[in-house]
């Protein structure tokens, strides 16, 4: 199931705000540009960004994000997608390792962690590293509220079809999802420039 192209707006009206999600995918998209091209790899950008509720509702507010990291495919040698680099940036900052980064971020009653990527998160990765769905998933390990929602500008540029769907993934976990329409072309292209092997991430 794909949902709406835009969350429902908040309740108040004086709150609403310029909505943001494609300006986030901007972003992304930008990031993923700064990946070299490469045979094997798909480019993508990824943004965590920690958003302000409508007190007492689920409903975001536009006007006060804090940008808390972000990262691109290979920005990271060894974490070489953008999901796992934004994390791993944000684990670092904070001087903890890769698998603990849930215990370092943010979680605020009133807030919600927010992750915005060029496409839907891979499900799985070559050799033994987890896979960025399950990245994100390990985020909310052990009651914590984590990553809550995450927005992608695509589904997967894989021509496989994935044997678990990241979209079940997340929702299985408690996490929303929204594709966003509008830049999906774009967002392909760039990440598809150098790609030889359509199959792999
Ligand atoms: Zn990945």
């Amino acid at each position: 199931m794909i949902l709406s192209l835009y969350p429902e707006p908040a309740s108040m009206s004086t709150l609403v705000e310029p909505c943001p999600h494609l300006t986030y995918l901007h972003h992304c998209l930008n990031l993923a540009k700064l990946s070299p091209p490469r045979p094997a790899l798909f480019r993508a950008g990824a943004v965590l960004v920690s958003r302000k509720l409508v007190r007492g509702t689920d409903n975001e507010l536009y006007n006060d994000d804090r940008l808390l990291s972000s990262g691109h495919t290979m920005e990271l040698v060894k974490r070489p997608h953008a999901e796992q680099a934004c994390l791993s940036n944000y684990a670092a900052v904070h001087g903890v390792p890769d698998n603990e980064v849930g215990d370092v971020l943010p979680s605020e009653p009133d807030r919600s962690l927010i992750m915005y990527m060029s496409f839907e998160p891979c499900v799985e990765h070559e050799g033994s590293d987890m896979s960025c769905v399950r990245k994100i998933i390990e985020t909310r390990k052990g009651g914590r509220k984590g990553i809550e929602k995450v927005y992608f500008g695509s589904l997967s540029p894989c021509s496989k079809s994935n044997k678990s769907s990241a979209r079940q993934m997340l929702g299985e976990a408690g996490i929303e999802w929204q594709l966003v329409e509008g830049l999906e072309q774009e967002i392909l292209s760039v990440a598809r420039e150098g790609c030889v092997n359509q199959g792999k991430f």
